[in-house]
């Protein structure tokens, strides 16, 4: 039984493989390019769609795994949401996608806000659907700091913390990440799955 993951992201696939000590083959290595539409309404919904899809074309005993994860503002009316990656406009880049964030803060008058990541994590298989969350909560201030990790980290403070995701090293994010914490629950349901197989 192959445990596939519906994400072309590289650092992805490493978190995955190091946390199940075991293989996990990226969806790219068994078919051919697939369009999914991510049309959800949620971030649950979104990761559904992904490992539904691959799961189906794949057609066999596979466990599929795919997430969908983003930022949530408080200050924005939760925004941008489930269209983190898309906030400045379609295709947009990340930096772009921060600088919009920035911008919408400043409009306000705001120098920070209230914030959490979200990640969903499905897992879908002969034997079922199942969905995870993992939540890191904390803040965003309107002007970046550090150039580690990616997207919307030079602005998020973690609860607990006074510095950015940008300017913490990346041993602390690995811990406290709404993906680990997500990852960490389906730990024990790839486990289960397997043992049914
Ligand atoms: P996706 O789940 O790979 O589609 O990512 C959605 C978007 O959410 C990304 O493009 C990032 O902008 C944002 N995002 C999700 N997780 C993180 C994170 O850990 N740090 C920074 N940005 C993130």
């Amino acid at each position: 039984m192959r445990l596939i993951i519906a994400s072309a992201n590289r650092g992805k696939i490493a978190e995955f493989s190091a946390l199940m000590e075991c293989q996990v083959t990226p969806f790219y290595e068994v078919i051919d390019e697939i369009e999914i539409i991510e049309d959800g309404s949620s971030f649950a919904e979104n990761a559904l769609i992904k490992a539904r899809a691959i799961f189906h074309r794949l057609n066999d005993d596979s466990i599929v795994i795919a997430d969908d994860s983003g930022i949530s503002i408080d200050l924005l009316g939760g925004a941008p949401g489930i269209y983190s990656a898309r906030y400045a406009k379609e295709g947009a880049t990340d930096k772009e996608n921060l600088q919009k964030v920035i911008d919408e803060l400043q409009k306000r008058g705001a120098s920070n806000s209230p914030a959490h990541y979200t990640a969903a994590l499905a897992i879908v298989s002969k034997y079922g659907e199942y969905v995870v969350h993992g939540w890191m909560y904390g803040r965003v201030i309107s002007t970046p700091r550090g150039n580690k990790g990616f997207g919307y980290d030079p602005i998020f403070i973690p609860d607990g913390y006074n510095k950015t995701l940008g300017e913490l090293d990346e041993s602390i994010k690995a811990k406290l990440s709404h993906r680990a914490k997500a990852l960490r629950l389906i730990k024990p349901i790839i486990m289960m799955l397997k043992e049914r197989a």
